[in-house]
């Protein structure tokens, strides 16, 4: 959420800043702006709008400063706008920042900073860091940020930049995700190593409360009470082509193809066939613990929390841990009181997501053994989590998550698997299972292929308002997924029910207008789903159902089937998903929407 960058080095610092905040724009989208630092002087321009907005603007900049900072933003304080729009400064225009997160204590400063004669020209809560630093200003650059950091407050990612202090730039994190890139022609800062790996594969992961002073010399990292700090540098191991389109139309079209390769990769090294287990090495520092588990969280967010949903189905089927599902937002509110045997599992691609983080720093403080599910290397979640298992799914860039969800479903079947081995299932059960899943995503790829038949469909359907999804058991997670598919990216109004639900309330919305997506593939409640869509028909609703190939029975009472492979009941939601994601990117595309990033939205929620 928001993309920062900033970048010192040997190099003009325009071209690399706006490169890198195209990289960074699917983070936040409603205004974009930077500062570069030429002659002494700050040169700042902002602009409302995509990175476009600001490209334009800047077509006639000669600047050949090479410091600068710049930032995309995803407005929490402060309508979208070229006044609201980053970089903030002070009074004197002087300094400038650009900042991720909230200041929480925002007014109350403000008001003080205003007692004290400062000027504001912004609604943002950012503002007061740029005054704050001022009030400081004479202490030197780095000590006055450190002054204004102990003031506020709440969460943020900062670059700093100041005219009387050319040659430096200050970076901040507590909360916020911030990356430094260290290459040959300079030092970078970033949300994201999207915005780095075209230059450098070295990073350095920042941790709450870090504080970098960058300069000619190089990089120095502290604390907020002057203590010197020393991160690992690690090496990246994705190239640039990884967040890059490669001829897809819109990355979220990109990243579903790319999903037979995302399950391949979340089994890569972790399967040992002949024993018919998995081994999953991020976990085996808390095996002992987890096998004597009793009752474990999945706390997560949207697609994540979906994910979740599916983990308790498949967890409690052959395990006889009792699994609960949050929304990480309303854990907290639980007053949950943990026995010993219990574990929280943290589900989130970004690993930033600040309501996941917030969770289990609760759970931590209540004694859970706290585990993860993160797709980005050394985020914040991987860093707070007693152990957990990495996506290794790639980038993902597209503000509707689809890969990562199907790569979360795979390692949950794994997790799941690994627990189960301690109960039931026979070795040749255990054997047949992996074989299945290991032959999922060719089958991934077959539905892939049958995309052009989901596009007629979407034409079909795409003059609707309003969609009903139905699942039961292993599909209801999905149905929910494919719903929120929708209403992400075509801002269509659609809901989910477990089928099951639907004679409680749903069906009172159903009208010829209203068509329903229904996922009935040959598994244990395929009658009821039946019995489902034969309620749906009776009262003139349009059908599109998903099912397994060479069902005869669909086609006989739906408009319009989508074929899955047929695989294991346990495995469907691995194929059910990808139709889901077909249907609403081609209805999304045939209603001309801004695919990758949609109105509202943005990647990575470090907001709460
Ligand atoms: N709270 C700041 C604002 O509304 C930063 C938002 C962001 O992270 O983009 O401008």
């Amino acid at each position: 959420m928001c993309g920062i960058l900033a970048y010192l080095g040997k190099e003009p610092a325009l071209p690399i800043l706006l490169e890198g905040l195209r990289r960074l724009e699917y983070r936040g989208y409603d205004s974009s702006g930077l500062a570069v630092m030429e002659d002494a002087e700050v040169l700042c321009r902002r602009a409302p709008g995509k990175i476009r907005v600001l490209e334009d603007r800047l077509a006639d900049a000669e600047w050949q400063g090479s410091a600068g900072i710049a930032h995309t933003r995803w407005a929490t304080h402060g309508k979208p706008s070229e006044i609201n729009a980053h970089p903030h400064s002070d009074c004197r225009e002087r300094i400038f920042v650009v900042h991720n997160g909230i200041i929480e204590n925002h007014q109350a400063l403000k008001e003080q900073l205003q007692q004290r004669g400062h000027q504001f020209k912004s609604e943002t809560d950012t503002e007061v860091l740029a005054h704050l630093i001022e009030e400081y200003h004479q202490e030197g650059l780095l000590q006055a940020v450190k002054e204004a950091l102990l003031a506020v407050q709440g969460t943020y990612g900062i670059a700093v930049l100041s005219a009387d202090h050319p040659g430096k730039v200050v970076i901040a994190a507590k909360g916020s995700p911030l990356i430094l890139g260290i290459g040959e022609k300079g030092i970078w800062a970033a949300s994201d190593v999207c915005a780095l790996v075209s230059h450098t594969r070295e990073v350095v992961y920042l941790h709450d409360d870090d504080l970098v002073l960058v300069d000619s010399e190089g990089y120095q990292i502290s604390n907020l009470h002057s203590q010197d700090i020393s991160r690992p540098k690690r090496t990246i191991d994705w190239e640039i082509r990884d967040a890059e389109k490669q001829g897809y139309p819109h990355f979220m079209l990109k990243e579903i193809h790319e999903q037979p390769q995302a399950v391949r990769n979340a089994m890569r090294g972790r399967l040992l066939q002949a024993e018919g287990i998995p081994k999953l090495g991020g976990l085996t520092d808390v095996w002992k613990q987890m096998v004597d588990m009793e009752r474990l969280f999945i706390v997560s967010c949207g697609t994540s929390y979906y994910a979740g949903l599916l983990g308790r189905y498949i967890i409690e089927e052959s395990t006889d841990i009792a699994v609960e599902v949050d929304l990480a937002s309303e854990f907290r509110y639980r007053k949950l009181n943990f026995k010993e045997g219990t574990a929280v599992l943290a589900i989130s691609q970004s690993g930033e997501t600040a309501d996941t983080l917030v969770a289990i720093r609760e759970a931590r403080r209540k004694g859970a053994l706290i585990l993860g599910l993160v797709n980005v290397v050394g985020s914040s979640i991987a860093r707070e989590t007693d152990a957990g298992v990495y996506n290794h799914a790639g980038p993902e860039v597209g503000v509707a998550s689809t890969k990562s969800f199907i790569s979360q479903l795979t390692i949950l079947y794994l997790i799941a698997l690994s627990l189960a081995r301690h109960q039931t299932p026979s070795l040749s059960e255990r054997q047949s299972f992996l074989r299945e899943l290991i032959s999922i995503p060719d089958k991934i790829q077959q539905i892939l292929d049958g995309a052009a038949h989901i596009q007629s469909i979407a034409r079909r359907f795409s003059q609707y308002r309003n969609f009903l999804y139905l699942g039961r058991k292993f599909n209801y997670p999905i149905a929910l997924e494919g719903a929120l598919k929708l209403k992400e990216i075509s801002y269509l109004h659609s809901e989910a029910y477990a089928a099951g639900e639907m004679k409680h309330g749903p069906i009172a919305l159903i009208d010829e207008d209203f068509p329903s997506v229904c996922l009935a593939p040959r598994d244990s409640s395929y009658e009821k789903m039946l019995s489902n869509i034969q309620e749906i028909k009776a009262r003139n609703g349009p059908v599109v159902a998903v099912g397994t190939e060479g069902d005869r029975e669909l086609p006989k009472i739906c408009d319009e089937v989508i074929e899955v492979p047929a695989t294991h009941e346990i495995l469907l939601p691995l194929l059910t998903t990808v139709p889901m994601q077909l249907l609403a990117y081609y209805i999304a595309e045939e209603r001309g929407c801004e695919i990758d990033q949609p109105r509202n939205l943005a990647k990575s929620v470090t907001v709460e």
